[in-house]
């Protein structure tokens, strides 16, 4: 069967009708190219003619598009300085140009991509090591000071989100070498450190936080997870001493907590760009 069953095709120019895709009995199907040889012919003759909402097909298909270009930037499948043509990436994604510029503004925003005048997009370099070095001594300090005001509040909050990403972490088996397998550990370590932040009860502090994407730039450094040994059992060691000191509202101690696991993330850091660069990082963060 050709394209009909691709939802990332603009749903104008899809053969079958949009609510066959939305009302699809199989969810993951409206994530992305589906077949639908693959549905039975009950299942097929199951989906209701319900419009869609507009809105949700087009989030979906904007999300989509973004996912697909953020991965093959962190994999590299699209290298560092790579010109990102918009009409090109359109014919390749199947999509129109739009959910191709939302993707892109968005990406620059996480310092994914550069926009330049006259030049357009391209792929941004990845961070320098030494500025990611410069990066955890910053977020030793901030996120220790925000555990210091936060932990002893012991808001249900900010226990139950840490607690869930947490548990998420440790039920992830396996991290995979590609972003598409480790992003779901990746995303909740992110969360589970933007709970410490926000435990501090400072919008401002949230907000630039969240911006700066931290632990998404430090993905870059890695072309492949097993440059880092893929310490999953370490990180939750790691993180289960924060939740306790949180959980016993102490706030010195998850200080304490978060210094020792940012100062491991650092020797991770370290041995990561030691197997991927043969340029190596002395303990003062300089190149040899
Ligand atoms: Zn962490």
């Amino acid at each position: 069967m050709p394209d009909v069953s691709c939802i990332m095709h603009d749903i104008r120019q899809c053969a079958i009708p949009s609510p066959l895709v939305y009302n699809h009995p199989k969810p993951l199907a409206f994530l992305g190219c589906f077949v639908l040889e693959s549905c039975t012919i009950a299942e097929r003759t199951a989906m209701t003619v319900k419009m869609p909402p507009r809105a949700l097909v087009r989030t979906t298909v904007s999300e989509q598009t973004y996912e697909d270009i953020k991965e093959r930037i962190i994999d590299q499948t699209l290298p560092p300085g790579a010109r990102l043509n918009i009409d090109a990436l359109a014919r390749e994604l199947s999509v129109s140009s739009t959910p191709i510029r939302e993707a892109l503004a968005r990406l620059e925003r996480e310092q994914l991509v550069s926009l330049e005048l006259y030049a357009g997009y391209s792929v941004a370099p990845p961070p320098q090591p030494e500025y990611l070095e410069g990066l955890l001594d910053f977020r030793i300090l901030w996120e220790g000071h925000c555990a210091l005001i936060g932990a002893p509040k012991k808001r249900p909050e900010t226990l139950r989100a840490m607690e869930q990403s947490y548990k998420k972490m440790g039920s992830i088996r396996r991290l995979g070498t590609k972003y598409r397998e480790y992003r779901k550990f990746t995303d909740e370590d992110a969360r589970f450190h933007q709970a410490i932040i926000d435990s501090a009860e400072n919008p401002a502090m949230s907000k630039i936080y969240g911006g700066l994407h931290i632990i998404l730039l430090q993905s870059r450094l890695y072309l492949t997870r097993s440059a880092t040994g893929a310490p999953s059992e370490q990180v939750l060691g790691e993180h289960q001493q924060i939740l306790e000191a949180f959980n016993a509202g102490d706030g010195e101690a998850a200080q304490t907590a978060i210094a020792s696991h940012l100062e491991a993330g650092r020797s991770r850091l370290k041995r990561a760009v030691k197997e991927t660069d043969p340029r190596v990082l002395d303990d003062r963060g300089q190149r040899s």
